[in-house]
């Protein structure tokens, strides 16, 4: 109930936050849940690495990433929540309210961008091993031990040789543990570059022929445009020093999310880094994003770091809204929310949302003061028809969903 003192409190709130940002979240609030026909989009924000959790219209439900980083270095940002549960658990139990609110059970898909603990998980000492044996409980495995996840889409299944063996000791553990879900009868999937039925709606895709995944790139190959064709545009390793292969997060995976008019790219840690001019080839998301188009929401590339986010992906993309998964002193870099925020590169509008800010980045980097927000789980919810869409900032202080900001509606 609305009552008279909560709407001069939203009233006040509303015409403070009107040059602010657009600002008008009642005092309280929570945050509801997902509707049919409703897109939501979660990028929830531990401190501890990315995880972007979608509720696409007709129910299906897609996680992109689960990252888990232990420890605490200077650089770092609090553990959110607190330090009390492991990421992993923490975006098992977000994933977990939000399909209790909306109704559903489980998670759909989940799709890895590429095989690192920032978006897979690390291990530590501390990490324990998980009841059925085989692999240690950290990021994705984390989450489906709260949650069941029926089918896993990544860049490298089942080999994960290329460019070289994935051996490091939290890849070792993520495969075991895809090996102990294929073992239990769970689907695992290599990312199919160019294709625009891997992340088919699976529940009434019928109901909404203007929803759309494409898969843009992963492992140096990118989609034409037309039909489902690729090109590559790594060199062939053969003849190539290990060291100088393609990087992991050059090889990131990315995909162009379509419903109606609103458009959204999330890429990874892709990047444009090419060696200073030594190497084009390394820039992967620049071609990336000139195949993807402009949208209306786009994840910037490797948390916004200075090696990412380079004028053709800005120029190509010219979103209204970008989204800076955070937690490092580094995240964005200055160079970063230069190009983000350039009306040289494209003229529009535009409001910039990071999940963290470390206070030292704030004096480095003066722009970081033009963000709409520097802390919390940032929601993007797309009403049915795809024609506008709001921004939420939700607490990450506690897990009471409370909303701290309401951006929009921006029209598509
Ligand atoms: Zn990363």
């Amino acid at each position: 109930m609305q009552t008279r003192r909560t709407f001069l409190r939203m009233s006040a709130v509303m015409m403070a936050g009107t040059q602010a940002g657009m600002l008008w979240a009642a005092e309280g609030e929570v945050l509801s849940g997902w509707t049919p026909g409703t897109l939501d989009i979660h990028h929830i924000a531990t401190g501890r690495g990315n995880s972007t959790f979608l509720i696409l219209p007709d129910g299906t439900t897609m996680l992109v990433d689960a990252g888990a980083i232990y420890g605490h270095t200077e650089y770092l940002i609090d553990a959110r929540p607190d330090a009390s549960r492991r990421p992993g658990e923490w975006i098992g139990r977000y994933v977990g309210r939000q399909l209790g609110a909306a109704g559903l059970s489980g998670i759909d898909r989940f799709m890895l961008t590429h095989l690192h603990g920032d978006h897979l998980g690390y291990v530590s000492a501390d990490t324990p091993p998980a009841a059925k044996g085989g692999y240690k409980l950290t990021g994705v495995a984390d989450v489906a031990a709260l949650v069941p996840i029926r089918r896993y889409v990544d860049r490298a299944w089942p080999d994960y040789s290329y460019p070289a063996d994935a051996k490091a000791d939290f890849q070792q553990n993520y495969r075991s543990f895809l090996a102990t879900e294929a073992k239990s009868g769970k689907v695992i999937e290599r990312f199919k570059v160019g294709s625009d039925r891997q992340f088919a709606l699976e529940h009434a895709a019928a109901k909404y022929p203007g929803f759309e995944i494409r898969n843009l790139a992963a492992n140096g190959e990118v989609w034409t445009g037309q039909g489902d064709g690729t090109r590559a545009l790594f060199p062939k390793l053969a003849g190539m020093k290990e060291a100088e292969y393609p990087s992991e997060n050059a090889c990131s995976a990315a995909i162009r999310l379509r419903y109606g008019k609103f458009g959204y790219y999330t890429g990874g840690d892709l990047v444009s880094d090419t060696n200073y001019g030594r190497d084009p080839w390394r820039d992967t998301e620049t071609p990336a994003a000139e195949v993807c188009g402009p949208v209306s929401v786009a994840v910037t590339n490797h948390h916004g770091y200075f090696n990412a986010n380079g004028a053709g992906y800005v120029r190509a993309l010219r979103p209204r809204v970008f989204v800076i998964p955070a937690w490092d002193s580094a995240h964005p870099t200055v160079n970063t929310l230069a190009a983000l925020y350039s009306k040289a590169i494209y003229p529009g509008e535009r409001d910039i949302f990071a999940t963290a800010m470390k206070p030292e980045n704030r004096i480095t980097n003066k722009r970081v003061d033009d963000l709409k927000s520097m802390s919390g789980h940032v929601v993007v919810r797309v009403p049915a028809g795809g024609e506008s869409f709001q921004v939420m900032t939700v607490s990450n202080a506690d897990e009471s969903g409370r909303i701290t900001g309401r951006y929009g509606p921006y029209a598509c």
